[in-house]
């Protein structure tokens, strides 16, 4: 049995799914302050619990036969972590030091962690393998970091089996929009564009249009959230014959524009759009050097074109559960 913790949120439902689809027995712990309890599949087990309470993450490891961890569970807003530095150590630092700590009492020493590239922090080169210096530029990119460095420690000392997955940008949703993204507040640029298009916002502001990229806004590498959870699954599949930190990104780099334009060409709709000034900390251009996951993981992206990923998630915001 794998134990998803963080399986009610947006990548971590669409795993919780891909892992049922596969043949895997679930349960998930959800504290339930970002997740949505709708968006974890029915033939899931699910336990409200929090990484912060050692009883209740005791347990889950008494009263349940668990193979093998995925640890989704974090605060993963940038902004509020510059603000609010005690919230995202706490959580996620101590939070994931006592999931550990269950899972060592119990001798269950599997895991897959959800990293990010904010780990990489200002980009040296692109595309960004996993050799590049990690010195990230706020908290919540450290937390991370941090928590890999504990897998390390942890590994040498208990024999701990890990990987972590550094994410570029998920997005998208099910393919058959029955899950999908629902974050409140939303932040994220794919989102929100198509919010602004559908009139639920008022417009998009593109934070930054002078940049040194063709168009000038700023280029990431958007991962359809279903590849995501794929490659957790062979992670899991993988665990005992590799440890370390794999890189998941299409390779690919889109500009904020060149999202923009394909949005506006799936609804068929315009976007009110304007131009706003940087926002702090946003690297012109990050995109992911994806070979060791297609090396290690044997791992390959299905949605590689971005207008099939950004259709899957105006399909979600037309029929959006949550
Ligand atoms: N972005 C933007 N307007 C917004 C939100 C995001 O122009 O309202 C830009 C942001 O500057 C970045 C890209 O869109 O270049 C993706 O941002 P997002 O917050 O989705 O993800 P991040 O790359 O910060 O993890």
């Amino acid at each position: 049995m794998i134990l998803v913790m963080g399986g009610a949120g947006y990548i971590g439902s669409h795993t919780v799914r891909h892992l049922l689809d596969n043949g895997y027995e679930v349960i998930v712990a959800d504290n339930l302050i970002y997740g949505h309890r709708e968006a974890v599949d029915k033939r899931a087990k699910f336990v409200h619990a929090d990484l912060l309470d050692s009883l209740s993450l005791n347990n889950l490891f008494k009263n349940n036969k668990i193979d093998a961890v995925i640890h989704f569970a974090a605060f993963a807003y940038v902004g509020e972590s510059v603000s609010e530095p005690e919230k995202y150590y706490y959580n996620n630092v101590i939070g994931t030091v006592n999931l550990l700590h269950a899972m060592l009492t119990h001798s269950v020493k599997k895991i897959v962690f959800s990293s990010t590239c904010a780990t990489y922090g200002e980009p040296q080169y692109t595309p960004i393998d996993e050799k590049h210096q990690q010195f990230p530029i706020n908290p919540y990119g450290r937390t991370k970091l941090m928590i890999e460095q504990i897998f390390a420690d942890y590994e040498r000392a208990y024999g701990l089996e890990h990987i972590a997955l550094r994410y570029f940008n998920a997005a998208g949703c099910s393919a058959d929009s029955t899950i999908g993204e629902s974050h409140t507040p939303e932040t994220h640029l794919i989102p929100l564009v198509l919010q602004a298009i559908s009139g639920q916002r008022k417009d998009i502001k593109v934070f930054g249009t002078d940049y040194d990229t063709p168009d000038g806004t700023c280029i990431r590498d958007y991962i359809h959230v279903e590849d995501l959870a794929l490659a957790h699954r062979l992670a899991v599949e993988k665990l005992g014959t590799y440890n370390g930190c794999i890189n998941l990104g299409t390779g690919i780099g889109t500009s904020v524009k060149e999202i923009i334009t394909a949005a506006e060409a799936i609804s068929g709709k315009k976007c009110p759009t304007e131009y706003a000034p940087r926002r702090a900390g946003d690297p012109a251009r990050l995109f992911a050097d994806n070979t060791k996951a297609k090396e290690i993981l044997g791992w390959q992206p299905k949605y590689t074109d971005i207008k099939d990923i950004i259709q899957t998630a105006w399909d979600w915001e037309l029929n959006r559960r949550y």
